[in-house]
């Protein structure tokens, strides 16, 4: 079987991936099981051009068939911020999660902002690649609410603050199959399956 990696560190995405993927037949690996410590600068200004920056840099550095994303929280009212920066938002050390999701909160609340103008989304651009060339790119998004306040312990990133109105909860009260269903990752990643397939 043929490997497919899934060109991210963090170790959540690479989880939801092995679960989104899991029907597809490729050996789904990520760069530390094959030895790779590669963390390419995304240097682009959309998600497009940091997925395909971190594709074409994997891929060729493994000579492996490579799916990248790159993903975020786009909050309306904040002109469409953290957007690309969601991984690095504020001047909070990098992995802390709550501390950038307590920055979305605190902005959110200086502005008065009343709750049928929190609205926002997950989007998530996926480019797939070989070491030779781009074989395409799909992407999924799914709208939701700012939440007031954090809730719930599953999930990652901005997920305890993003309220999906479908479910009446946010993504880390839901078990992880059932934000797949509706998450912008599990949107995109079927889009990549279906592509996948198709090789
Ligand atoms: P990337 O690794 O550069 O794509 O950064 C993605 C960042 O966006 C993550 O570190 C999270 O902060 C945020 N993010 C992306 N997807 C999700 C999600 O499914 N839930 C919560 N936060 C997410």
């Amino acid at each position: 079987m043929t490997k497919l990696l899934i060109a991210t560190n963090n170790i959540h995405k690479i989880e939801e991936y092995q679960e989104i993927l899991a029907d597809l037949p490729f050996i789904i690996t990520h760069p530390a099981k094959e030895g790779l410590t590669l963390d390419p600068e995304e240097t682009g200004t959309t998600f497009e051009e940091n997925a395909i920056i971190k594709a074409k840099a994997f891929a060729e550095a493994s000579g492996l068939l490579t799916l990248a994303d790159d993903s975020g929280l786009e909050v309306d009212a904040l002109g469409g911020e953290p957007g690309v920066y969601s991984a690095r938002y504020g001047d909070t050390a990098k992995d802390d999660h709550i501390g950038r999701y307590q920055l979305v909160l605190a902005k959110l609340a200086s502005l008065n902002v009343p709750w049928s103008e929190r609205t926002g989304r997950f989007r998530c651009v996926i480019a797939l690649a070989t070491p030779e060339k781009l074989l395409g790119m799909v992407d999924g998004s799914v709208e939701g609410f700012i939440n007031y306040e954090p809730k719930g312990s599953g999930g990652f990133g901005y997920d305890p603050v993003f309220f999906f109105p479908e479910f009446n909860c946010t993504l880390a009260e839901v078990s992880s199959m059932q934000k797949h269903t509706v998450s912008h990752r599990g949107r995109a990643g079927r889009a990549a399956a279906a592509v996948l397939k198709r090789l």
